[in-house]
């Protein structure tokens, strides 16, 4: 197997920078993947007097080991890691050999204080942009504490092991041989769901804040980044630091860039708020507010309870999902939620929108200005947009709309190749070939704990002013958890400095 020409160079920069020895063990036999195997690891060893090869009997074959001399690591790779995984291998090789991973130090003491033993599995495409994430986190944990190791499992090669498990998406993560996640997962993630996370008494003794910021997507950093710039004590709170943005792929409409995809807009982000001394309490769920003797409580899922003298609320949303079948597993590889965004990636060809309220309709009107093809799917008999948007749909050549279509199923192999729906009028199942599926059945503002707290709206999104303020003195919200009209990225960054501004200048005056 021959690398190309610029993998092999930049390999070749790489490697230079091994610290010490690593020894490769391989489990290799006569198939394909075996000789394809053997011939990667034959070209890594000719690069570099560094790397020992030696034969091995590893769980599965094929597969090998990545280990220091003398002792093993726990680092196998089953199968070939090429494709989205090549950096997941040249990392592995520099870690093993003793360059340190690029990982906060606190969790590099979370993860060497580690005494259970844990083996993890990943199951793994070699075109899965989320899973070198888990694999590379897993790696990390594995080479820092002997008790850890970690396989990477390509399910291309494994794939009776794929269906007896019935693995439908990847990355899946098994523990000790039973299921333990799926889907993208930061470091921090994992260790939290090992129950290592940070511990409810610290997060409870921490000092009041000027500026408690509640939600880590762009709406959260940007308040998170006004607030510290005014030199005020600001904490910041996210379930999962980057919100929406993690499960979005190409961004093109953040002004100024002209395109980026959403995992490195959110690292972008998260490296900004760490220029300033903004406390980061991330993997913390808040579930209850509360103004008390002219402090804000914020009490966590876990327990602890934060205090600040103002609080801005930056929850954001989350798609509505039609929960059929081939809807999380196509997800961004032809599922898609937001036509603005997506719409491009699909031009000139055969789409579906599910939905025949106004922002299926308006999805649908503006799709069609883009791709061949539009089939509207409406689940009762008719549509429920407003009459002049279906006027407007209905002088669309391209436009088909289907009402009474219930849903079944969404198809597809590696991407979206088409949808079943049954006729809810005569019950005949029908199937039509597609490139896309848009899914907008509409937002949820994820506000759920907030309601009897702050004003919220019929669709449950957050009442605020000009200045972002919600109907709780000192409480402020931003982004796509209010009732602003349009939920972007640029929209929910403005608004979080808004926000800001106005707790500011709220403390000021109180
Ligand atoms: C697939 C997809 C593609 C998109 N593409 C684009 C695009 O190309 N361009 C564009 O401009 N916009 C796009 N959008 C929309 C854009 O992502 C959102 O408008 C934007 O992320 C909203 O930012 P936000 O900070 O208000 O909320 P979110 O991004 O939703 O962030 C909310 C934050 O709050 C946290 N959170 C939620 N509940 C709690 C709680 N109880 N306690 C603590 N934390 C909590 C979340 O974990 C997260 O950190 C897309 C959205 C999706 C889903």
């Amino acid at each position: 197997m021959a690398l190309d020409a610029d993998i092999k160079a930049q390999l070749n920069q790489y490697l230079q920078l091994l610290e010490n020895d690593i020894v490769i063990k391989v489990s290799a036999g006569t198939d394909e993947v075996s000789k394809e195997m053997l011939a990667l690891i034959d070209e890594l060893a000719s690069m570099t007097p560094k790397i020992k090869v030696e034969k091995a009997e590893l769980k599965r074959t094929p597969s090998f080991s990545v280990n220091r001399v003398g002792e093993d690591t726990g680092i196998v790779f089953a199968g070939v890691p090429l494709g989205h995984e090549f950096t997941s291998l040249v990392l592995a090789l520099l870690q093993v050999s003793g360059r340190p991973p690029k990982v906060d130090q606190k969790i590099i003491d979370q993860i060497k204080s580690i005494k259970e033993e844990y083996h993890f599995e990943t199951y793994v495409s070699l075109t899965c942009h989320n899973c070198p994430d888990v694999v590379q986190a897993l790696n990390i944990m594995s080479v820092l504490n002997p008790n850890i190791t970690h396989t990477m499992i390509d399910g291309a090669v494994y794939k009776e092991e794929v269906e007896s498990k019935n693995i439908l998406a990847v990355p899946t993560v098994y523990l000790n041989g039973e299921p333990f996640a799926s889907g993208r997962m930061q470091i921090e993630e994992i260790l939290d769901k090992l129950g290592q996370g940070a511990a409810v008494e610290e997060l409870s003794n921490k000092e009041p804040f000027d500026v408690l910021v509640i939600g880590g997507g762009p709406a959260g950093a940007s308040a998170a980044i006004y607030a510290a710039r005014k030199g005020i004590r600001t904490g910041i709170v996210a379930e999962r630091f980057g919100g929406q943005i993690l499960d979005t792929l190409t961004i093109e409409n953040f002004i100024s860039v002209k395109e980026t995809e959403g995992p490195k807009l959110a690292k972008a982000l998260e490296e900004h708020v760490k220029e300033y001394p903004v406390d980061i309490m991330n993997l913390q769920r808040a579930k209850h507010l509360e103004k008390k003797d002219g402090m804000i409580e914020v009490e966590l899922e876990n327990g602890a309870v934060l205090k600040s003298k103002t609080v801005i609320v930056a929850t954001g949303a989350r798609w509505r999902n039609i929960n059929v079948p081939g809807e999380q597993e196509f997800k961004n590889k032809g599922v898609a939620y937001c036509p603005h965004c997506d719409g491009p990636l699909f031009a000139g060809k055969d789409v579906a929108v599910i939905g025949g309220g106004n922002s299926g309709v308006e999805a649908a009107i503006d799709l069609a200005g883009i791709v061949n093809h539009v089939t509207l799917l409406e689940f009762n008999d008719h549509l429920k947009a407003d009459e002049i948007l279906q006027e407007r749909l209905n002088k669309l050549p391209n436009v088909t709309v289907i009402t009474n279509a219930a849903t079944k199923e969404i198809t597809g192999t590696d991407k979206v190749n088409g949808l079943t729906y049954v006729d809810r009028a005569t019950g005949e199942e029908k199937h039509i070939e597609l490139a896309g599926v848009f899914v907008q059945i509409g937002l949820v503002p994820n506000t759920e704990w907030l309601r009897g707290t702050l004003e919220l709206n019929q669709i449950g999104e957050i009442i605020v002013d000009k200045k972002g303020a919600t109907s709780i003195p000192g409480v402020f919200a931003a982004g796509d958890c209010t009732d602003s009209p349009y939920n972007q990225i640029i929209i929910s960054m403005g608004s979080g400095a808004i926000a800001a501004l106005s707790a500011f200048d709220y403390l000021i005056r109180n």
